[in-house]
């Protein structure tokens, strides 16, 4: 969860359904063959399956995917795979429950897993892709559960993904000390389980994953230490129609003007294709580069964040 005192964007800002709908469509012409609905909270939209039904069947969209604290997927689940999501992703970062209150500031883990057996169930029952869970590492507060995600997700069918703290916008407490490595991560999961067989992996996504002897698969995200920015091929659009090329940039391209306007689906292709040719993103390398000095500044300062809620991370999809 942000800061206490975090500015929520306007819903009356919100793109409608319809109008998702049309910028999916801009960007399926472009190329795009992905499109995972994240947040914040997907699920605080109460009627999702039904921009779920909108996108499964467009042609070119390969996998429809969704990103989730998995706080409301026990009711949820069922409907979105009906209306033809392929696959889902819960973030979890622990499996305590005073751990949990504290990072997300609800006493809602029994929901989430709750939602994590109910998403599994839905998603099998009609072939949907492995279920996936996203656990940030942070030394001192969840890295001595390494192990238990591990076995959590091994007992559920899940794939866990280890993901480096990043210092995004809105990571106020974020610090080099509390980064725990991809090279951290493997040694600790060898030192205790034996052997690593990495896992070839053709497609696009950012996770390296990793085999345990029993056959056990796992990701790693090591987006501080080894950003993979010169690949990066993702773009974020927020739901008030804020366009990124970057989790880091400070600047997006306002799509829901334009579309609001009237301009026809042609020209919205063409201010898409022009800002990706023009896109020099590199936001997690140009971190890297920082001398420690630097770096230990935040990205934006608490003020910032509290007056533009577009620069913390959770609004479009970190
Ligand atoms: S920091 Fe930006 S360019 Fe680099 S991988 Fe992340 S989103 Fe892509």
């Amino acid at each position: 969860m942000p800061e206490p005192e975090y500015v929520w964007l306007p819903r009356e800002q919100f793109l409608h359904f319809e109008e998702l709908s049309v910028l999916v469509d801009v960007f399926l012409t472009l190329g795009v063959d992905k499109v995972r609905l994240t947040g914040g909270e997907p699920l605080l939209r109460r009627d999702l399956p039904e921009l779920v039904a909108l996108l499964a069947t467009k042609p070119g969209l390969r996998e429809l995917a969704l990103t989730t604290n998995g706080v409301l997927l026990e009711d949820f689940a069922e409907p979105l795979f009906s209306a033809g999501l392929h696959r889902v992703s819960v973030s979890l970062d622990t499996l305590r429950r005073e751990r949990f209150v504290a990072l997300t500031r609800r006493d809602d883990l029994e929901r989430v897993r709750g939602g994590i057996c109910a998403a599994q169930r839905a998603g099998r029952a009609r072939g949907a892709g492995p279920l996936k869970l996203d656990c940030v590492v942070i030394r001192g507060t969840n890295d001595d559960e390494i192990a238990a995600l591990l076995e959590y997700g091994r007992e559920v069918g899940a794939e866990v993904r280890f993901i480096e703290y990043m210092d995004v916008g809105g990571a106020t407490r974020w610090s080099m000390a509390r980064v725990v490595s991809r090279g951290e991560i493997l040694e600790r999961i060898e030192a205790r389980y034996g052997r690593i067989e990495p896992v070839p992996e053709t497609s696009s996504a950012p996770a390296e994953r990793f085999a345990l002897k029993d056959g056990t698969t796992f990701g790693i995200i090591a987006s501080t230490t080894a950003p993979f920015c010169s690949s990066c091929d993702r773009s974020r659009l927020t739901a008030d129609g804020l366009w990124y090329g970057c989790l880091y940039a400070r600047n997006g391209t306002d799509l829901r003007e334009p579309l609001r306007k009237g301009a026809a689906p042609a020209e919205l292709s063409a201010l898409v294709a022009q800002t990706w040719r023009s896109r020099a993103d590199r936001g997690a390398e140009e971190r890297l580069r920082l001398a420690a000095p630097e770096r230990a500044r935040l990205l934006v300062a608490p003020t910032e964040l509290r007056t533009d809620p577009h620069l913390e991370m959770h609004t479009r999809g970190g």
